[in-house]
């Protein structure tokens, strides 16, 4: 492989993240996410029950409801959605296992824009940058402008494609 066929360095860890999401057991949602300082990998995660529980394979998902407001051809509703509430999100695993030396001044690359909490917990754990993939409209203001408050990095790759063997159907 030359030089100019190489990956550049978000592809490159955005496709890990991509491969990591494949570990997760909810068929609802597989979200990967790691942990970069430099051009290296400090950590992996992806969304889960906490270890030693039954997860979303063995005892199902664990289905909440709650009404989100959707934008539809100019038009504001109110759509009942269900989400699973059993897992630990991605984002929120990879700061258990990973530690705060390690994430000051770093990235982290997650397959999905991040939820509220998730964003929240991001903002406070020493990184500088999250780069994601997959939108997620529901929290996107509030979570891009509270990054840029923060003063973090908050980028999407658009133009990326993840590798085709890493994806899954998403039961809406
Ligand atoms: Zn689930
Ligand atoms: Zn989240």
């Amino acid at each position: 492989m030359s030089a100019d066929q190489r990956k550049d360095w978000d592809t490159y860890f955005m496709d890990i993240a991509f491969m990591v999401s494949t570990r997760s057991q909810c068929p609802r949602r597989h979200v990967g996410a790691v942990l970069v300082q430099g051009k290296k990998l400090l950590g992996t995660a992806y969304n889960g029950a906490p270890m030693g529980v039954p997860d979303c394979s063995e005892a199902g998902c664990m289905i909440a409801e709650d009404y989100e407001l959707v934008v539809q051809d100019g038009q504001e509703r109110m759509v009942k959605k269900q989400r699973c509430i059993r897992t630990i999100h991605a984002e929120q695993n990879l700061l258990l296992f990973t530690d705060r030396i390690d994430r000051e001044g770093s990235t982290v690359y997650v397959t999905d824009e991040p939820c509220w909490t998730c964003a929240n917990m991001l903002a406070n754990s020493g990184i500088v940058e999250v780069v994601f993939h997959r939108s997620y409209p529901k929290d996107s203001g509030k979570v891009s402008r509270m990054m840029e408050q923060k003063g973090i990095l908050f980028r999407q790759l658009e133009s990326y494609e993840p590798p085709r063997e890493t994806l899954m159907t998403v039961a809406e």
